[in-house]
């Protein structure tokens, strides 16, 4: 996918049970500032975190900056750091990075979103990762109550709807109002919440397309998108959210209810294959295990006979896994022919040429690739211009002898409705080839790619293997872009009008 697609957003939260001067300075402020720096791969765009302190006048209190985690902490100036983990320091958190898939790149846009109000239970904090794919009707019902939406985006209409759940005089329990909202939300939604009576909770929606999961140690309690965000020397128990499942933290006591049945599990398989970290462990199974197995089922449906001028090259970084797995099945060396620059920042990413962009972030190493016959490995092609970029560049200047393209996810053939950046049909670069989205890619219209994309061969991970390689069963995945059976009504119901506008050749994007 090579940058392709950007990454999801990060969620974090915490609950510390002793005295704050027990903690290093910040206490909340400072886990979670620790906690979405090990997750910054999943969104860039912005960092923000509310905290909750008892005795401070703001007693919620939100932080938001754009920027990455660094910069929005500014830890490059030590008295600065220290003075916003001051600022917000307090006993209960959440935090959020934000990668938009709607929504324009502001601070106003950025999360948590801190909706203030004189009764302390009303007056709550949330963030979350994913996207409502009923937006429109939501916004609609918004509308047509005279609530006036500033920002137009999904967050907004959340919160005004989680409002609405608390309209009255007596106290309504947080897995009551989600209770409620799951009746009216139809999309992916893994959500941090935090209110001034000081009650923390964690939410997953009741497919859980996006992962939640938590731990406690020592009376403290944390929840991250990933584990990797507090458990990265695999020290802790980490427990996933189920789907339709709240966890609840108040007053140091941490419980689980049930706020929405789940009639069926949809996690979305890219966290496996493209944006979770490697060292994480989603819905009990490890990513770089699953990132392995690909490569090792490619290996299987390899058609090249192996000889002294193959080698594998992963487009870094994600592929790494799966090609360093088909190298060793394969009994070829796996080489870094293709370097990414890891420091590109955003003023390179906003750049309007795609092909500098590529140029700028990936070089090639002609020692490496040149007489070679490469494997290419790619973790999966959206829209397919950085593959093809590199392509052409390890041919032209690279000078490798031939280039048998192979990728470790099957054909992205249907846009995505629930917070991936790919929405229409017309934006990806598979269904151009695939008559039959039921059958999938034959080896005919494989060949037609194949010489389209100046490449000797390709093959692409057939359906049946993904669900074996990431170690779940098939119906607890899902799998919407890549078969169009999508998980809930308003998924079908878009892809109805993703088809109507992809016929037009229109890309609007069908949730707007
Ligand atoms: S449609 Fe695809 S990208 Fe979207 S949640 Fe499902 S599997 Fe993930």
């Amino acid at each position: 996918m090579s940058g392709e697609v950007k990454e999801e957003c990060a969620l974090a939260a915490v609950s510390l049970s002793k005295k704050l001067d027990s903690y290093p300075k910040g206490a909340a402020a400072f886990y979670l500032y620790k906690m979405l720096l090990q997750q910054q791969h999943r969104g860039q765009l912005s960092a923000g975190i509310t905290t909750y302190k008892k005795d401070r006048k703001q007693v919620i209190d939100t932080y938001k900056k754009l920027g990455k985690v660094d910069n929005a902490f500014k830890t490059f100036r030590k008295e600065k750091f220290y003075g916003i983990l001051n600022k917000y320091a307090g006993s209960i958190g959440i935090g959020h990075l934000r990668y938009s898939t709607c929504g324009a790149d502001d601070v106003g846009f950025a999360q948590p979103f801190e909706r203030h109000h004189g009764r302390r239970w009303k007056w709550f904090s949330f963030a979350f990762n994913g996207n409502i794919a009923n937006y429109a009707s939501l916004k609609k019902e918004l509308a047509d109550s005279d609530y006036h939406l500033i920002r137009d985006v999904d967050t907004e209409a959340l919160m005004h709807h989680m409002s609405k759940q608390m309209i009255g005089s007596e106290k309504k329990g947080i897995e009551d109002v989600f209770a409620n909202l799951a009746q009216i939300i139809d999309g992916a939604y893994s959500l941090v919440y935090m209110n001034a009576d000081g009650e923390l909770a964690v939410i997953r929606d009741p497919v859980g397309f996006k992962p939640l999961c938590y731990a406690e140690k020592d009376g403290d309690f944390f929840a991250a998108s990933e584990s990797v965000a507090f458990n990265g020397d695999g020290s802790m128990k980490v427990h996933d959210v189920q789907p339709g499942e709240v966890v609840l933290v108040s007053d140091g006591n941490v419980e689980k209810k049930r706020f929405a049945k789940c009639e069926k599990k949809a996690h979305c398989i890219f966290e496996w294959v493209y944006f979770a970290n490697p060292r994480s462990i989603i819905d009990g199974q490890g990513v770089y295990e699953a990132r392995q197995n690909l490569g090792i089922a490619l290996a299987k449906h390899e058609s090249q006979k192996m000889d002294k001028d193959f080698i594998v090259v992963p487009v870094p970084d994600t592929a790494k896994p799966s090609g360093d797995a088909l190298a060793f099945e394969l009994g070829v060396p796996s080489k870094e022919g293709i370097m990414r620059n890891r420091y590109i920042g955003r003023t390179f990413i906003e750049s309007d040429s795609r092909a500098e962009k590529v140029k700028e972030k990936y070089s090639i190493i002609k020692s490496i690739v040149e007489g070679k016959k490469i494997l290419l490995v790619e973790d999966t092609i959206v829209r397919g211009t950085t593959t093809k970029n590199l392509i052409e560049r390890l041919k032209k200047y690279g000078k490798a002898k031939e280039i048998h393209l192979r990728v470790a996810c099957p054909p992205i053939l249907a846009p995505c409705f629930y917070g991936i950046d790919m929405s229409t049909i017309n934006e990806l670069i598979a269904p151009g080839y695939v008559k039959d989205i039921a059958e999938g890619i034959t080896e005919e219209e494989s060949a037609k790619f194949a010489k389209d994309y100046g490449v000797e061969s390709l093959i692409y991970l057939p359906k049946d293997e993904l669900a074996k390689a990431i170690g779940l069963p098939k119906n607890e995945l899902c799998m919407g872009c890549l078969n169009a059976n999508y998980p809930t009504p308003e998924g079908k119901r878009l892809y109805g009008s993703a088809l109507e506008n992809s016929k037009s050749g229109s890309k609007k994007r069908t949730y707007e």
